[in-house]
């Protein structure tokens, strides 16, 4: 049916080009490019065989002259960028110079600032609606799933959704005191950042961490989780009706908050740059450098994750709270795809995301958050593809 270039090759990269390949009748040819050749080529290596042409290409893809003749000589249905999110905006920009459709599973950042706000990329809406060409925004997990959800629950659950808890659960136990389960940089810039939640039409600021809660998770149990800001919540602050508070919950463990605490306390966290013999360096970026590589914890994690979001609100006059969640179990993704179950949260919904663009199911010309189109086809696709969801009415809710 047509082609899908995808840019970076890390976990979430490899779990996507998996996925595409076991859905050939979708994706007949995908192009992984990304900054460092060697890994796309050992990636398609592989990749089962099956129907699926897969070729590969390097990229630096901060480099809009690079991308542009990439994308031209491939001629792509849509491109899903896989990189980072310092990348967004270089690959829109060259979409739109090539007429392409575009996604990608985290919003712009400026590399020097760790803020997290689609103003950026929603700037790109005229552009992309003018051209008749789609942007889809955070089609991962969370982002991603979650969005589907509320726009599910919107549809079919409620007449006014009024309180929005999304519940981020890693349960997987990686044997190492200290790792990150995608990208450390990214990942640590996001957990050492203030705490932000929606209300009452206005944004609440809390201190990294302040605001912890136990939840008892189905299929994990009783765990820590803590209150941070996360992209989704500005998205669908603005697009579910009727919305008074929105947060977002993670769970850390002990040992993981007491690494980072130190690490932050001597200054390894920091992303101002330090002179080191002789030369700048990023602390983070260096700190990234020494910690395993998120891709190679795949054969060792083992335990589930449950991601998901507990709906508060009203239907036919009456109150009503559900819980749809998904849970994924780190061993059964690494025996599927090689990798683990935070890159498969996310590889999967961006080929699911991907398909619902070439397949014309999602078709709106400008940029747009996956809770803005239909979710019947993305959720139905989630069960197809490997992760099944769950409703479940009056769940335990969170003060
Ligand atoms: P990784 O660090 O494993 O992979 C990133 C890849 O991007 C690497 O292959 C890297 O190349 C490549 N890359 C980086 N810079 C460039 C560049 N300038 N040009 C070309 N390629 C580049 O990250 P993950 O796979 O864990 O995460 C990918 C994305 O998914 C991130 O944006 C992350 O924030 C997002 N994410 C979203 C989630 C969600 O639920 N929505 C959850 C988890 C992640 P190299 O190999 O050379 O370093």
């Amino acid at each position: 049916m047509g082609k899908a270039l995808i840019i970076g090759c890390g976990g979430v990269a490899s779990v996507a080009a998996h996925k595409c390949c076991q859905n050939s009748e979708v994706f007949d040819e995908i192009m992984i490019a990304s900054r460092t050749k060697s890994k796309c080529d050992a990636l398609k290596e592989k990749l089962d065989g099956g129907k699926t042409k897969v070729t590969t290409a390097q990229v630096d893809a901060d480099k809009v002259e690079e991308l542009i003749p990439l994308i031209e000589s491939f001629k792509p249905d849509v491109v899903m960028n896989l990189a980072l999110p310092y990348q967004d905006l270089t690959i829109m920009e060259a979409c739109l110079a090539t007429k392409t459709n575009y996604l990608d599973t985290a919003n712009y950042e400026p590399p020097e600032t760790a803020k997290f706000e689609y103003k950026w990329q929603w700037a790109y809406h005229d552009k992309f609606k003018d051209a008749g060409l789609t942007a889809l925004l955070g089609s991962g997990f969370d982002p991603g799933v979650t969005g589907v959800f509320a726009a599910y629950a919107q549809k079919h659950l409620f007449d006014e959704i009024h309180e929005i808890d999304i519940l981020d659960c890693n349960a997987g136990d990686h044997g190492y005191p200290f790792a990150t389960n995608f990208n450390p940089e990214i990942n640590i810039r996001e957990v050492t950042a203030n705490g932000r939640y929606w209300e009452n039409g206005k944004w609440v600021e809390t201190k990294p961490m302040e605001i912890k809660r136990v939840y008892d998770f189905p299929e994990i149990g009783e765990r820590d989780m803590y209150l941070l800001y996360h992209e989704e919540l500005e998205s669908l602050a603005k697009n579910i009706r009727g919305l008074k508070r929105i947060r977002f919950f993670m769970t850390f463990s002990e040992s993981y908050l007491t690494h980072l605490r130190c690490l932050q306390n001597v200054g390894m966290t920091s992303i101002e740059p330090i002179m080191f013999e002789g030369r700048p360096i990023i602390p983070l970026q260096f700190l990234k450098a020494v910690l395993p590589d998120p891709a190679s914890l795949g054969p060792r994690t083992k335990g589930k994750t449950n991601i998901g979001c507990i709906f508060k609100g009203v239907k036919d006059g009456k109150e009503k709270t559900y819980y749809i969640y998904n849970v994924c179990d780190h061993q059964e993704c690494y025996k599927e795809v090689g990798a683990q179950a935070v890159s498969y949260t996310t590889g999967v919904p961006a080929m699911i995301g991907a398909m619902m663009l070439m397949t014309g199911k999602w078709d709106k010309p400008g940029v747009y958050n996956v809770e803005e189109f239909d979710p019947d086809p993305f959720m139905d696709a989630l069960n197809k593809w490997g992760l099944p969801w769950k409703i479940v009415e009056n769940p335990e809710i969170v003060d």
